[in-house]
């Protein structure tokens, strides 16, 4: 197993697939649909169900001096939350599982949580369960969130088709610097708003920043897109006083904005940025293309979008 990991898995995304890989002999009798999407999503008696989960580690997602103990619970379920709003789905049953450094204040860890029960309150979630460790190491909290679908069907990446129109809630960019990353509003009620005004063909929730996450909307069925440089809603935490290109940068590759990409009909797209019952702001960026090729527009210029930006020389 450790050749294959240093020969094959370059990086996270190539880990997940060869996970992927190796538990599809596992039968799962009602999954359907299952690795790669915000949430897994399989029928019980009751309807759809979806699952998922998400983890915090000190040091690498927050730090003790950059966040209080409470932002720090409430992240831990809200980054899940966002998961499950990608579904358009409502959000139910929640697990959770610390792992506290045996020095650590216990008032610290009740702080943690209590900032997780008041999220959680806020919407509907009940915490059902958990696990609870020490460590000799850092700080984590993991969350397993449990929701239901739609009755119409859970919103999948997949689905996107030719001529659609890309879209995205809210403004984008500077969440990480500003603080924002630890205080957003997870878009479960925003995304459920929409799906009932349009037909939403695809959707996901930005973690990563759009430059890397829209991959998803195209991967598997070999799209592509354009994104249009001065349509993108860069948000007010990203500052005026940056170029113009460091401006787009910290829009498509920040990350951490959690607010939903999704495509629909080009015909829906400027009826549903008008619509002035969403609570909140969507606007079209771009459109999905069949040249399998991920493309940033300027006015006649395009230029490439890679994870971590784009290639040529672009906008003024
Ligand atoms: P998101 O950013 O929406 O939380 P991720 O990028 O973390 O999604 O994960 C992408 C997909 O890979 C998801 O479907 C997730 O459930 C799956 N995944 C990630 N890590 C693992 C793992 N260690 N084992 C199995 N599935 C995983
Ligand atoms: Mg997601």
């Amino acid at each position: 197993m450790s050749d294959l990991f240093a020969d094959e898995l370059g990086d996270e995304f190539a880990l997940i697939d060869w996970i992927h890989q190796c538990s599809k002999t596992i039968s799962a009798p009602g999954l359907s649909t299952g690795i790669g999407d915000d949430t897994a999503v399989f029928q019980s008696t009751a309807g759809a169900m979806l699952a998922t989960v998400d983890t915090l580690v000190e040091g690498t997602h927050f730090t003790f001096e950059s966040a209080t103990p409470e932002q720090i619970g409430r992240k831990a379920l809200a980054v899940n939350l966002s998961d499950i709003a990608a579904m358009a789905g409502t959000p139910t049953y929640a697990l959770l599982s610390l792992t506290s450094p045996r020095t650590l204040d216990q008032n610290i860890l009740k702080r943690v949580v209590s900032g997780l029960v008041e999220l959680a309150t806020e919407f509907n979630v009940a915490l059902i369960g958990g696990d609870t460790n020490s460590t000799d190491g850092l700080f984590s909290i993991s969350v397993t969130l449990l929701g239901m679908a739609p009755k119409s069907g859970a919103i999948l990446r997949t689905g996107s088709q030719v001529g659609d129109a890309i879209m995205v809630t809210g403004a984008i960019g500077g969440s990480l610097p500003s603080g924002r990353h630890l205080n957003f509003s997870p878009r479960v009620a925003e995304a459920k708003a929409i799906c009932t005004a349009a037909n939403v063909h695809a959707m996901l929730d930005v973690s990563d920043g759009i430059a890397s996450d829209i991959r998803h909307l195209l991967q598997s069925q070999k799209l592509g897109a354009i994104i249009d440089v001065d349509a993108i809603p860069i948000h007010a935490d990203v500052p005026t006083e940056l170029s113009t290109q460091e401006r787009l940068q910290c829009a498509l590759c920040d990350g951490e904005d959690f607010e939903l990409l999704f495509t629909v009909d080009a015909k829906e797209a400027d009826r549903l940025s008008r619509d002035e019952t969403l609570s909140v702001n969507v606007t079209r960026i771009g459109t999905i293309t069949d040249s399998g090729e991920l493309l940033l527009r300027s006015g006649d210029s395009t230029s490439p979008i890679n994870n971590t930006g784009w290639s040529h020389p672009i906008g003024d």
